[in-house]
């Protein structure tokens, strides 16, 4: 199995690169953003729990997001997958040592951490577009926006560093063409 994480500030692009590293390389797509709009949808305890953070543009906290993700690997281990892509997640020091622990646990590893680098400028305007279209009250809300950007900084830029030590972590530029930055992408995965 070959285990990613592809990390980046909200509106670095995760998502839709995630779709086509998800069709191009046959691996399960672990979003812990879409799986909380999805429990959300559904009217669950646990989006409801999220819904109080997310609309605020806070983190959810740690524990909660942790349960969630060791149930969500359990699952699809069971059809044997040809690697996870792991988008959204780890975003706090907490949650990468857990998923170390977790991983472990399952004979397994991260092998690399893709890092999306976009500027700040960029994350704003585009989030604030993508808010126009996705129906996501994050992303159309100003103040909510400015949230997220700042928690990622106070809370999710260390998440790099932790990696690097580890020495998987490749930056990669998300500012460009779509395609481009794909390409970046997978010279990257493949190497
Ligand atoms: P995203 O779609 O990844 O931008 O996530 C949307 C929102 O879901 C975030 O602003 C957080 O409120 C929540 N969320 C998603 N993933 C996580 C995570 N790993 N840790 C904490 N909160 C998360």
């Amino acid at each position: 199995m070959k285990n990613i994480i592809l990390f980046g500030p909200p509106g670095s692009g995760k998502g839709t690169q995630a779709a086509k590293l998800v069709e191009k390389y046959g691996l399960k797509h672990i979003s812990t953003g879409d799986i909380f709009r999805e429990e959300l949808k559904n009217n669950t305890d646990l989006g409801q729990k999220a819904r109080e953070y997310m609309d605020q543009g806070l983190l959810v906290p740690d524990e909660v997001v942790i349960a969630m993700l060791g149930s969500k690997m359990d699952y699809f281990l069971k059809e044997t997958p040809k690697g996870f892509i792991f988008d959204g997640f780890p975003r706090t020091l907490a949650q990468a040592e857990a998923l170390d622990r977790l991983m472990k646990g399952k004979d397994l590893r991260i092998d690399k951490v893709l890092s999306l680098v976009v500027s700040e400028e960029e994350l704003t305007k585009r989030i604030l577009l993508r808010g126009k279209t996705s129906g996501r009250a994050d992303d159309a809300d100003r103040e909510t926006v400015k949230k997220r950007v700042e928690e990622y900084n106070n809370k999710t830029a260390v998440v790099a560093g932790f990696y690097r030590k580890k020495n998987i972590l490749n930056e990669i530029k998300g500012e460009g063409s779509i395609d481009d930055i794909f390409a970046n992408l997978c010279t990257a995965f493949e190497a």
